[in-house]
């Protein structure tokens, strides 16, 4: 498989150099060219371990690193998980839960990070690798926990500070290798992506650094995402449709939905949800794409007003014309907005759309606790709110639960003050040492500090 930019402005290039470049080199993002149709293989995907579905998965879209290699990596990538089926289906009441929290940091990033981690490592490198990320509060552990303790990697994580729970705080900087720096910004989760991307279109920074990006921007995520809505499909024994419902921040988790679709998996529809960050929403309801307010909120991780990965589902509706995807990109980065027609044939309506605000989401966590016992973590939350909404009855619901309830006790006490959580790892942080350095919103801050720690 080879792949390109949205923008069309790089040449051609095999999986690992495409995950080398994290960032198309034109600002774009790089997608496969093709997307292999594999319905014919579902009956054989059925019974599958979750590591030999993604070796099947995988392997279509990686062809430059050996099939034994493949393997191993692959499975080094889930030994790490606490449950068998690494992410296993539960009936809630009327709905499924996809229970993505059983990796190493409690959230559906390790499903992907575990993964990059070991292609990392993999991949010879000429110079020390420098990975850097943004992130809302759960990319930033699982992306430490992936390259702790490898030699030649060092990690520089940018938060906004004291926008995440405590506990996914001190998942982060509680890591106290040399390799490993967690930087406080004083901003927003939008203001740290932004501050990434201005680094990675530094070309020559890039190249002096040999940086290397772990955000969603990076094809390997999407790929490792898309495994688990196969999993989902033979853990409810082959339905004739079904219906998915997304917590969403950055687009990338129910991207790889929507690739997994594009590959003849029998998806109905989407049912994306946002909580008052809303951009995605109402881009779905009205066809414009505007920047809004960023407001915090009980689910931080979808804290987000600029969704990375949208610049990729474009590229795919307006039929890999990547001059239509820079016309609209330019317009919404010079003035906040961008539209397209709805009632052009060429857009799908494979995506409903709704929001919860946080009230919502913490009456949605009592009610399934009250009426089936089952505790669920806030961002769940607001998926289960606007799918069971939107849903149509007459078919399957899953509902994709993104991570443990146990990392955000702030908003679980207020949903559930008579329980506790109790969740091992997560205890064992509490009193442990950390470290951090706090920087302002500023590209140049964030430079010279990879800069000087490099020296
Ligand atoms: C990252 C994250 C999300 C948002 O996923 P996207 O891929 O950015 O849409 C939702 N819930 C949790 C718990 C997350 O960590």
């Amino acid at each position: 498989m080879r792949y390109v930019s949205t923008r069309g402005g790089v040449s051609e290039m095999p999986f690992c150099d495409a995950v080398m470049m994290g960032v198309g080199s034109d600002g774009g993002l790089l997608v496969p060219v093709a997307i292999p149709n594999v319905k014919d293989a579902l009956p054989r995907y059925q019974g599958l371990s979750y590591p030999a579905l993604a070796f099947e998965i995988m392997r279509l879209f990686i062809d430059d690193i050996p099939e034994d290699i493949l393997r191993s990596l692959i499975e080094k990538s889930y030994e790490t998980f606490d449950d068998p089926l690494v992410t296993p289906l539960v009936q809630v009441g009327d709905i499924h839960l996809l229970e993505l929290f059983h990796g190493p940091t409690l959230s559906f990033k390790d499903l992907a990070l575990q993964f990059l981690g070991n292609v990392f490592a993999y991949i010879p490198q000429e110079t020390r690798l420098n990975i850097l990320a943004a992130t809302s509060g759960d990319t930033g552990s699982a992306a430490i926990a992936s390259v702790q303790g490898q030699p030649e990697i060092n990690i520089f994580v940018m938060f906004p500070e004291g926008r995440t729970s405590s506990l996914q705080e001190k998942q982060m900087t509680s890591l106290l290798s040399d390799n490993v720096w967690n930087i406080g910004i004083e901003g927003s989760f939008d203001d740290c992506q932004s501050i990434l991307k201005s680094i990675f279109s530094d070309l020559e920074f890039k190249q002096k650094y040999n940086l290397g990006a772990v955000n969603s921007v990076n094809w390997a995520r999407i790929l490792a995402q898309v495994v688990y809505y196969f999993f989902i499909y033979a853990q409810l024994g082959a339905p004739e449709k079904f219906e998915v419902a997304v917590p969403t921040g950055n687009f990338g988790n129910i991207f790889a939905g929507y690739i997994a679709r594009a590959m003849g998996l029998p998806i109905s529809r989407f049912i994306l949800a946002t909580n008052q960050n809303d951009i995605l929403h109402r881009f779905f309801t009205t066809g414009r794409y505007k920047r809004g307010e960023v407001h915090f909120s009980h689910s931080p991780a979808m804290d987000i007003q600029v969704a990375s990965n949208f610049e990729r589902y474009l590229y795919f509706q307006f039929a890999s014309n990547t001059e239509k995807v820079k016309k609209f990109m330019s317009s919404f980065t010079r003035t906040g907005s961008a539209s397209i027609n709805f009632n052009t044939k060429t857009f799908d309506d494979v995506f409903a759309s709704g929001s919860a605000t946080d009230d919502e989401s913490i009456d949605m966590i009592r009610h399934v606790h009250d009426a089936t016992g089952y505790i669920m973590d806030p961002h769940t939350a607001v998926g289960v709110h606007v799918g069971k909404q939107l849903r149509n009855p007459a078919q399957p619901l899953v509902c994709l639960s993104t991570a443990h309830p146990a990392k955000f006790e702030e908003a679980m006490t207020r949903a559930l003050p008579e329980e506790t959580l109790v969740q091992d790892t997560l205890e064992q942080l509490r009193n442990m040492p950390t470290r951090k350095t706090v920087l302002k919103a500023e590209v140049d801050a964030v430079k010279a500090f990879i800069a000087t720690c490099n020296q």
